[in-house]
């Protein structure tokens, strides 16, 4: 039995204050939420202010992305070891912001997730496919190119200690969710994919689904066998609609 995982992608929003009531809304409202793990991934610059003030609470925390070398002349980057050097638990890695706006590749992405499991951070790795390669019905080839970026490097079994994060770009912030079949279905074929290499790996890793889901839509989403939690956007900047999420994630 996988444990439903929703984690806040707080992106790049948010002040000293703004965090300060956000966290404190989150870890005011916990104990609603009974099953599933609840993590918050804020910007770098508040991820130390966010754990002191979680310190005692089960919420749990990371960073929304990571470089993939330990240290050195790397002018703006972070490293894995100084992300686990604070407490994070957590680094998404290929989010589709980073991919499209930063231009980073489905191979750079694998060497972040490697250096952060080598850390002994859960990469949490997002995968998708954009609008046109959905209407394309290049869906499949496209999280499996992404997928064996990583299995290429890394192995299947790596997969043992990291969280995958289905995410179809064109609903990112949009408003639109994919639908629960539509959702299920890419769901079913990662883990297939990783059942043809690996079983037990397959069945254990966790993987979640990102892509508007509020308050509204994530009792159906999670419901489907596959879907074992979300990653959460906009939703994420309000504690009581990332409540919600959770409380949904229980059932
Ligand atoms: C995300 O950025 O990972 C995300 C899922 O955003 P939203 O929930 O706002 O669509």
């Amino acid at each position: 039995m996988r444990q439903p995982l929703v984690a806040g992608n707080w992106k790049m929003n948010g002040s000293m204050d703004s965090v300060k009531t956000l966290a404190e809304g989150i870890k005011a409202g916990i104990d609603t939420v009974t099953t599933a793990e609840m993590a918050v991934c804020p910007p770098y610059v508040y991820i130390p202010q966010v754990a002191s003030m979680l310190a005692g609470s089960a919420i749990s925390y990371g960073a929304q992305d990571v470089n993939d070398q330990e240290a050195g002349a790397y002018t703006g980057e972070v490293a894995p070891g100084m992300l686990a050097d604070i407490g994070c638990k957590y680094a998404i890695v290929g989010h589709s912001e980073r991919r499209s706006i930063y231009g980073e590749s489905d191979e750079f992405t694998a060497s972040k997730f490697a250096a952060a499991r080598k850390a002994g951070l859960i990469p949490i790795l997002c995968v998708g496919e954009l609008l046109e390669e959905r209407e394309q019905g290049i869906t499949e080839q496209v999280v499996a190119r992404q997928l064996d970026a990583v299995i290429n490097l890394e192995g299947i079994e790596a997969f043992g200690g990291a969280v995958i994060a289905y995410e179809p770009v064109w609903a990112i912030g949009t408003g639109k969710t994919a639908t629960t079949d539509q959702a299920q279905e890419v769901h079913a074929f990662i883990r297939g994919k990783l059942a043809a290499l690996d079983a037990a790996v397959a069945d254990k890793v966790q993987i979640l689904y990102g892509g508007s889901m509020n308050p509204g839509n994530a009792e159906q989403l999670l419901a489907m066998p596959d879907i074992d939690g979300g990653l959460i956007g906009g939703a994420s900047l309000k504690p009581d609609d990332f409540l919600a999420i959770g409380k949904a994630a229980n059932a």
